[in-house]
């Protein structure tokens, strides 16, 4: 996680802004039918949001950045940052690790669409529709 002024290493300064201190994800339940499928494309047509699989579990991603991170790509509460901060390793990061090892990850409505389309028997009528990503 972003260091303190204290605790500065080269690598989190070269990486900006802090990867790990703009999103935050949470695991959902598997989808198992077409309401589900639906719902998830729901979900990824707002921006900010993805979708991932990782070990065979799916989760949401927002891409929002921590009000705590300040300007100079610090952490404004280092000392007393959250366990999740804590935990975070520096030596296989977002900055670091190439894909995050995720084994699917939707960035978009599209990418979704398609994936479902390619991967499950359930009819979705709708053609991606070139709605850009909602993150990088
Ligand atoms: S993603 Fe890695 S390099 Fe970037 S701030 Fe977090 S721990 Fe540091
Ligand atoms: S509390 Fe600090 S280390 Fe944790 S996400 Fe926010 S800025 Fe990053």
């Amino acid at each position: 996680m972003a260091q303190s002024e204290r605790d500065d290493t080269s690598q989190c300064e070269r990486c900006l802004p802090a990867y790990c201190c703009n999103y935050f994800a949470f695991e959902i339940d598997e989808p198992e039918d077409r309401k589900d499928y639906d719902s998830l494309l729901w979900k990824i047509a707002h921006d900010k949001v993805s979708i991932y699989i990782y070990r065979k579990s799916w989760y949401i991603m927002i891409h929002t950045r921590c009000n705590f991170l300040t300007p100079e790509n610090k952490c404004a509460i280092y000392e007393n940052r959250p366990y999740m901060c804590r935990e975070h390793s520096t030596e296989n990061c977002e900055f670091t690790g190439d894909d995050y090892g995720f084994t699917e990850h939707f960035k978009s409505y599209d990418d979704l669409l398609r994936y479902i389309k390619a991967n499950t028997n359930f009819r979705f009528k709708q053609e991606p529709t070139g709605v850009p990503a909602n993150c990088i």
